[in-house]
């Protein structure tokens, strides 16, 4: 079956929880990244003297630095070196341990996960994040929110450089190879990662998120849609 809702999920689980293997993406999908992307902004309009941009508020629903950009009426053909400044100096912070430290979790994730584990659900992370640029700091977030945050859990790219779906399906694939007698629930914001998941492993639960992702596919694997993690009661 496929779930409705977050709440059939969360029971489901709970009641298959030996069997159960949850893995978690982290930007996008337990945390909200706009208050970073907003703090880097808010920094890059002092830096530069550059303070109208200290009115744009970053949406959950943006992608990156480039849509509230547009919103402001700040298009690219006549602010073309602004647009270039300001996403080198996103980029440069963004992915980075310092910057991880303003996301803030989506309602419900935090209790969501902890429960799960409590009661013996598998809980691990799989990210698009680097271990040089980010493995720290992650790390430290995991822990500064309560979730669990042992090294075993938390799985990074090792190179920055590497495709994040490529990355994630086959982590996923051995993942399932080790634990074959799991069910494997994949919780992820971004369609390319959910298609090429759904259309290697058939047997992997999706989960979407339905938060932002970077516009290059819609989910066309067959998914659970959620867009938080409140569940009706526990
Ligand atoms: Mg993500």
């Amino acid at each position: 079956m496929i779930f409705e809702n977050i709440t059939h999920l969360y029971q489901e689980l709970k009641t298959n929880n030996k069997h159960s293997l949850c893995v978690f993406d982290l930007d996008s999908t337990l945390f909200n990244v706009s208050p970073r992307s907003e703090k880097i902004l808010h920094e890059f309009a002092v830096d530069r003297n550059f303070p109208e941009l200290l009115k744009i508020k970053i949406q959950m629903e943006d992608w990156g630095i480039y849509e509230a950009l547009l919103r402001a009426g700040y298009d690219k053909v006549q602010n073309e070196d602004l647009h270039q400044n300001l996403k080198k100096y996103w980029n440069e912070k963004f992915f980075s341990h310092e910057y991880i430290h303003y996301d803030t979790p989506y309602l419900g994730a935090i209790h969501f996960v902890q429960s799960l584990k409590l009661s013996g659900v598998g809980i691990k992370y799989l990210t698009g994040r680097d271990v040089f640029r980010m493995g720290q700091g992650t790390a430290e977030v995991l822990k500064k929110w309560g979730l669990p945050c042992d090294p075993a859990q938390i799985h990074l790219k090792p190179q920055k450089e590497m495709d994040d779906h490529l990355f994630k399906l086959e982590w996923l694939q051995k993942l399932a190879q080790d634990h074959p007698k799991s069910q494997i629930y994949f919780f992820e914001n971004e369609p390319v990662n959910i298609n090429l998941v759904g259309d290697h492993m058939p047997n992997v639960r999706l989960i979407y998120m339905n938060t932002t992702h970077s516009r290059r596919d819609n989910v066309r694997a067959l998914h659970t849609e959620i867009f938080n993690y409140t569940i009706e009661r526990d």
